[in-house]
């Protein structure tokens, strides 16, 4: 099953993604973790996108759709895997479509991480990690909000789109994914998931 989590930088993507990939025995493919390991491993890659992740702007779509297509050619995505982070824009989305129609495994659905500001803001804050400067995060948030938050919209024009209620506690928020996964599970297997 391919999955893609969508939300706002704070919304516990990162924390579910780890409970929701143990759960389902898929790959957890987080673009954000893998751009912070070709940085840590001074790549040519890793060279081109620091600066980037330094000031909270997305890396250029090209960049990322080939970090990401070389991934999914490996062969433990073939079952499936959970996308992290990734598509952040309307042209990944498409690319990402585009690519997952040539294998024949389209998304099973796009979960929606939704988490009110003011929670997020505080919890980046607490979070500490490297790029979680003031200025950083809101340049995280600005490029959510007029870069991300358009794929809703187009996830939900194709019904892929779940919304789960992301401003709870860990183990609350992982009982809602449980159950929006459980049904696409079953819509998989009794044949109407298209
Ligand atoms: P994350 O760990 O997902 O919050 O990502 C950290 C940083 O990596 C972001 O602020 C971007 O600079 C970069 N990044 C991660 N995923 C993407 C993506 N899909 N498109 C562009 N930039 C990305």
């Amino acid at each position: 099953m391919r999955l893609v989590f969508l939300g706002p930088p704070g919304a516990g993507k990162g924390t579910q993604s780890a409970r929701l990939t143990g759960y389902l025995s898929i790959p957890h493919l987080s673009t954000g973790d893998m751009l912070r390991k070709a940085i840590e491993e001074q790549t040519p890659v890793g060279r081109m996108v620091a600066e980037y992740l330094d000031s909270g702007r997305l890396v250029p779509d090209p960049v990322i759709i080939q970090v990401v297509g070389n991934r999914l050619r490996q062969p433990d995505c073939k079952p499936g895997c959970l996308f992290d982070g990734f598509p952040r824009t309307l042209g990944q989305a498409q690319a990402l479509d585009e690519y997952l129609a040539s294998l024949g495994t389209p998304l099973a659905g796009v979960i929606h991480l939704d988490v009110p500001e003011e929670k997020l803001v505080k919890r980046l804050m607490q979070r500490g990690r490297g790029d979680d400067h003031p200025e950083t995060i809101r340049r995280r948030f600005e490029q959510y909000k007029a870069l991300t938050a358009p794929l809703l919209e187009y996830y939900g024009q194709r019904k892929l789109l779940h919304t789960v209620d992301a401003s709870s506690l860990p183990d609350e928020v992982f009982k809602q994914l449980k159950v929006v996964v459980d049904r696409l599970a079953q819509e998989r297997a009794s044949g109407d998931a298209s």
